[in-house]
């Protein structure tokens, strides 16, 4: 995970890292470092912490050419000697991902008289790095032979002591974006570090040595030859980061959902129609994501074969990707993922393609690795997401997941009244039940003064029920499970104590009174039962305190009321127990470690 900035040009470019580095904490922050060249040698500034604690912003470095990081531990403990960047000879580096032959390529390093200060294994590909430059006394062909010898995933920043105007850097898997402009050049894991309006960009491929220096890149091949590269072109707009008028990015998120799932449902149909080019006659759906990504696809699969005729099922990444099941032809496979780089949708996608299979992206971030790789991708277009629980990203991926089932189905009544009633209801209802403050707020101070909470529903709901646990989880440390809610009994109910938090959702008319049972169930044993559903729907079992009435309006729109009520029950949750909503602890935004 971690972020990566890098700048190359002239002046003093520490603030410009400072900045980019607070822009991608989100990816990682139990520590943050920077290096910079100086006199001969490196100035390195690094700790565990924030980059705001760690760093300081009015600090002048006097030196155009700096790389930051902000690390989300892989190997060894937050601490200031496993920070980034690390140092050997005259090799300094910072790393995203991980170096899995670390501790062979260590041993060896050992035996020539190699001495290590952390735990990680970001010093041992620096060290290794460093060895072949003190015999090849070319950055270059030492970056190609090390390279070559690291496995797993990697991007890495590397200065020389010998060449302080340039930044070096390689990738494989991990993101990498280089992004030229006048006179400088920044090097980052993601494009919400510039802060300046651009128009292109290169990304580095496996294989490919990059070189900044000032607003000069070029690129290497693995033999050391000099190749043309084509920048990534489009229209790309700088400073995305504003929170204001929001108590956290992610409350800002959650808000911003009416219109992006207006945006959604009301768009045409063009960018379903690339569909028909792969898929044929598809006689079931795969869908293939992890975390809130897989709650997506639990949460669309049931509308989805409804509305399509056609089965779904869905796989969580980490597991398939270790399987033995290839779907038919006939299947369409969709991976879905925030960011675009989960390493275990990444790694179930590439399986697919490897078996022939075609593979459809649904991302949120454009040129990401899904993006880039997929047979065909489906952009959720949400915006940018920073705060580390995923909230517009989901709906959204909700969203579009309905979308793909509407183009697909074989009954060509059901998308058209379905979708109707979305365009024409979403915006309002969704910006509706998130004005049910005064319900939502209560159920909130009673989750905060608990430290176990349970979420149950059917079909739907219980894909609902399973993202807000999650997302309670994420951002309270408050333990919570989702059930089924007819598996309760089956040995869950053992854990009901008197004034145990138990919250119901019910989207839908046809489970309203099996729920409810169970709502009575729990009753029985002594649980304080809140229940999220529309006034009709409401068990009558339910103390009128505890009742989140979402607004009237039909299945499956209240699939997107009832998220945005469970995501602010989370979020209100977590401020009452002075939680840091958008970095939660030992969390990352973009997952790209397995
Ligand atoms: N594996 C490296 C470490 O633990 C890098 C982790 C990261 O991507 O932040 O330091």
């Amino acid at each position: 995970m971690c972020g990566i900035v890098g700048y190359s040009g002239k002046g003093d470019a520490y603030l410009s890292v400072y900045k980019g580095l607070c822009r991608l904490e989100y990816r990682g922050y139990d520590s943050a470092g920077i290096a910079y060249p100086e006199k001969g040698d490196f100035v390195i500034i690094k700790d565990k912490g924030r980059v705001s604690s760690v760093l300081d912003r009015d600090f002048k470095c006097g030196s155009g050419t700096v790389i930051g990081h902000t690390r989300w531990a892989t190997h060894g403990t937050p601490s200031a000697e496993n920070a980034h960047p690390h140092r050997v000879g005259s090799v300094c580096i910072v790393h995203n991902g991980i170096i899995e032959n670390y501790a062979s390529l260590r041993e060896m390093l050992t035996e020539k008289g190699y001495t290590f200060l952390s735990q990680t294994d970001t010093e041992v590909a620096c060290a290794l790095i460093s060895m072949y430059y003190d015999l090849l006394h070319d950055p270059i062909k030492a970056l190609a032979v090390a390279a070559r010898l690291f496995t797993g995933s990697f991007a890495l920043c590397i200065i020389f002591k010998e060449y302080p105007e340039r930044i070096y850097a390689l990738r494989k898997e991990s993101p990498l974006l280089i992004v030229p402009s006048d006179g400088f050049t920044v090097i980052c894991s993601d494009l919400t570090v510039p802060d300046f309006d651009f128009d292109s960009y290169y990304i580095p491929e496996s294989g490919e040595i990059a070189v900044l220096d000032n607003g000069k890149t070029e690129f290497y091949d693995f033999s050391g030859k000099n190749i043309e590269k084509m920048a990534v072109s489009g229209s790309f707009k700088g400073d995305v980061h504003v929170s204001a008028g929001y108590g956290s990015y992610m409350e800002k998120e959650i808000y911003q959902q009416p219109q992006v799932l207006y945006k959604l449902f009301s768009e045409s149909e063009e960018k379903y129609e690339k569909i028909k080019k792969l898929f044929y006659n598809v006689n079931a759906v795969h869908m293939i994501a992890c975390g809130t990504a897989y709650h997506a696809a639990l949460t669309a699969s049931g509308f989805f074969e409804r509305v399509s005729g056609i089965p779904a099922y869905c796989h969580l990444a980490s597991e398939f990707r270790y399987g033995e099941f290839i779907p038919d032809d006939n299947g369409m496979n969709i991976v879905i993922s925030q960011s675009g780089e989960t390493a275990d949708t990444i790694a179930a996608m590439r399986y697919l393609q490897k078996n022939g299979r075609k593979v459809i992206g649904v991302v949120n971030v454009p040129s990401s690795t899904v993006d880039r790789e997929a047979d065909l991708t489906l952009l959720t277009e949400a915006g940018p997401e920073f705060a580390v629980a995923s909230t517009k990203a989901f709906t959204a991926q909700v969203a579009l997941l309905m979308r793909v089932a509407f183009f697909i189905s074989r009954d060509s009544k059901k998308p058209g009244q379905y979708l109707s009633t979305l365009v024409k209801t979403v915006k309002d209802a969704v910006f509706n039940a998130l004005e049910n403050s005064e319900y939502i707020y209560n159920v909130a101070s009673v989750m905060s003064r608990n430290s176990d909470s349970f979420y149950i529903g059917r079909r739907t709901d219980y894909a609902l029920a399973c993202e807000g646990s999650l997302k309670l989880k994420e951002i309270t440390y408050i333990h919570s499970e989702a059930l089924a809610a007819g598996e309760l009994k089956h040995g869950t109910l053992s854990l009901i104590n008197d004034g145990t938090p138990v919250i119901a959702i019910i989207t839908e008319e046809t489970v309203k009174d099996k729920t409810a049972s169970n709502l009575e169930e729990v009753m029985a044993r002594g649980g304080e039962v809140f229940c999220i559903a529309r006034e009709k729907d409401m068990p009558d079992c339910v103390k009128p305190g505890n009742r989140v009435i979402l607004p009237d309006i039909p299945f499956p729109t209240t699939v997107f009321t009832a998220s945005a009520v469970l995501q602010l029950i989370a979020l209100k949750s977590a401020v009452l127990l002075g939680r840091d909503v958008d970095k939660p602890r030992n969390l990352a935004k973009s997952v790209t470690v397995e």
